[in-house]
């Protein structure tokens, strides 16, 4: 991509609206533009993180046996009258009426429309165990929309449900998805962790939030200062297998949330391995049994033809309140520094004298080499001081930056520059291309 060319909205001023460094740097950046009160519209380098997110959560789904649909964000109000939950939601639901005027409403989530499509879908128990995702928008009338992405109104989640015969498979199921959140979240650079958690209106007996550290946080969190730094991504996960022993290492250290805070169990502790910190909420995984299988009669029948309710969980990610978490965990004071799995482009190639035949051919030389193996390269080639160049290319946090000037060239060499470390390294151009792939 030609920067000349792109639609990229950068702003040097500190927008006076914005009260945390990730909204900040978010419309700093250009990556989105509030529409109305928490509502996003997503600029091009943003929907590329936000894509890049969606990626690895898809990816992450479906090694752990999660299979992809696409439910509408429009609902029947009928279908939450099933479950009992149109009375109880609350202010937060966008009730809408259509010119029929029956109640419809904007999802704020996705239990009863599944637990249909399953009920309707699945007959017997042999078909089970089932664990279904989407990730699409909800709309949820927040009192205080703020912090940009992190607390809108119409936000980006994955969310899915599991359906088994028993308990037992249903905390399979939750194990399966709690290890799998464990890895999302790893690969993006984050210390989410995953900690004891109240059900609210979702119900049910087994919760857990995945939680990362950050004091612009809007709960305050409590635990054992061992999680922060407990790795997943160096093991190999059979999601066949039993998980409990996995699950058990993250769940016998203390970690919960301010509603579930055992003040006691936590002092407890030595006080050199007590944690209490502020949290941002990425993600939140339940366990409600037949809280809504039964109402809405979700069965299937047994090995002896008996009717049999199924055992439901659930689990969300907040897609695109995580764009705004990972810049709060990474970031500097000269803008984002996005980690690999994220970044909206890998290299970025800052021509330094774009009026100069050498070093623009040299450049589009570098770009074309780059493109052809695959990887995304931001070209800037716009006719602007090197200073603005440099500012808005820390700026925007892409993790590389090749930088090629005329003296440079003329010498042989071009520099590379790491973003997060801020070290620069002088290189021959053929050596730019062997260290990307
Ligand atoms: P919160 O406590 O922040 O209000 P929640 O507990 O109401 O979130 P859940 O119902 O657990 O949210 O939804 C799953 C995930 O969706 C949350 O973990 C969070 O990451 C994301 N999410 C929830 N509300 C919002 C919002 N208003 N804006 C952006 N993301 C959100
Ligand atoms: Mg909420
Ligand atoms: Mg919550
Ligand atoms: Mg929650």
């Amino acid at each position: 991509m030609r920067m000349s060319q792109y639609f990229l909205p950068t702003m040097k001023e500190t927008p006076s609206e914005a009260q945390i460094v990730s909204h900040r740097l978010m419309l700093r950046a250009g990556l989105v533009r509030q529409t109305s009160a928490g509502i996003y519209a997503w600029l091009p380098l943003g929907l590329r993180v936000l894509r890049n997110i969606e990626r690895v959560v898809r990816e992450e789904q479906d090694a752990a046996g999660a299979q992809e649909v696409l439910m509408p964000t429009i609902q029947s109000a009928d279908l939450w009258r099933e479950s009992g939950r149109y009375d109880a939601y609350g202010p937060e639901m966008l009730r809408i009426k259509d010119r029929h005027d029956r109640e419809m409403l904007y999802g704020p989530t996705n239990e009863e429309m599944i637990t249909v499509l399953f009920r309707d879908g699945v007959k017997s128990y042999r078909d089970l165990p089932k664990n279904l995702y989407h990730i699409q928008w909800k709309f949820r009338d927040e009192v205080r929309p703020r912090f940009g992405v992190m607390r809108g109104r119409e936000f980006l989640m994955k969310d899915n449900y599991s359906f088994d015969i028993d308990k037992a498979g249903a905390i399979h199921s939750y194990n399966r998805m709690f290890v799998a959140y464990l890895r999302t979240f790893a690969r993006m650079g984050l210390k989410a962790i995953p900690m004891r958690a109240d059900t609210g209106p979702i119900g049910g007996d087994l919760s857990h939030e995945f939680i990362i550290l950050a004091e612009t946080g809007e709960s305050a969190v409590f635990c054992h200062k061992g999680l922060v730094d407990k790795d997943i991504l160096s093991r190999t996960i059979d999601y066949s297998a039993d998980l409990q022993g996995i699950v058990n290492e993250w769940t016998s250290l203390y970690a919960a949330t301010d509603e579930m805070h055992d003040a006691k169990a936590f002092e407890a502790l030595p006080e050199g391995e007590r944690l209490a910190a502020r949290g941002i909420e990425v993600g939140h995984i339940f366990y409600f049994g037949t809280k809504y299988s039964k109402p809405m009669n979700a069965v299937v029948a047994g090995p002896g033809g008996e009717q049999i309710t199924v055992e439901m969980g659930s689990y969300g990610i907040g897609v695109s309140r995580l764009v705004g978490g990972i810049i709060e965990a990474s970031h500097d004071d000269a803008g984002i520094v996005w980690p690999d799995e994220i970044a909206p482009f890998k290299v970025a190639i800052v021509n330094l004298k774009p009026d100069d035949g050498a070093v623009g051919g040299a450049c589009q030389k570098l770009y074309d080499a780059l493109t052809a193996k695959g990887v995304d390269v931001l070209h800037d080639d716009r006719d602007i001081r090197p200073g603005g160049k440099f500012a808005d290319m820390d700026l925007i946090g892409i993790p590389w930056q090749v930088i090629v000037g005329p003296k440079g060239l003329a010498a042989g060499k071009v520099e590379v520059k790491n973003r997060k470390t801020g070290v620069r390294e002088e290189v021959a151009p053929e050596q730019v291309l062997a260290r990307f792939s």
